[in-house]
């Protein structure tokens, strides 16, 4: 965990049907700009994490599982999408734009950088990791497959 995390992070959809408290939120939103997050959302995913989190409004709260290890949620009234959640490890990533967030988080690893189209680029040049070295780093960590696809 960094050492710069925020506290708390309040955040909700577009209707504020759903709202999400972030616990210990970290200071950055990681980037992936695989074919799924980019058809998911419309443009590249944003993801913030962090500690213990409570999603409330969870009745309005649908869950669609994008793969054998990957969940994605959006707000059944207004579509906001609201986090992707790597199921093996029930890991939270929740989507920046939730979030009040300016200058206390900065842009974060760009993941899936081999699958990111042409016709855009951030200005900010951060870490950046193909969709290969993602996945050999979650063999790595002791994650496991089932589906030889890319997902992320
Ligand atoms: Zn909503
Ligand atoms: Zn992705």
């Amino acid at each position: 965990m960094d050492v710069n995390t925020i506290t708390k992070a309040s955040g909700q959809c577009l209707c504020g049907a759903v709202t999400v408290s972030l616990n210990d939120a970290r200071p950055e939103a990681e980037v992936c700009h695989c074919t799924m997050c980019r058809r998911w959302g419309g443009g590249p995913f944003m993801g913030v994490s962090g500690g213990s989190c409570t999603i409330n409004g969870s009745e309005y709260v649908t869950v669609y599982k994008s793969s054998n290890w990957a969940e994605r949620a959006f707000c059944s009234i207004c579509g906001s999408n609201l986090y992707f959640r790597y199921v093996p490890a029930d890991h939270y990533s929740f989507c920046a734009g939730i979030f009040p967030f300016d200058g206390e988080i900065q842009l974060g690893k760009q993941i899936f950088i081999d699958e990111k189209p042409h016709f855009y680029d951030f200005a900010q040049d951060t870490q950046k990791q193909t969709g290969p070295e993602v996945i050999a780093e979650a063999i790595a960590a002791g994650f496991t497959f089932t589906e030889a696809k890319n997902e992320s």
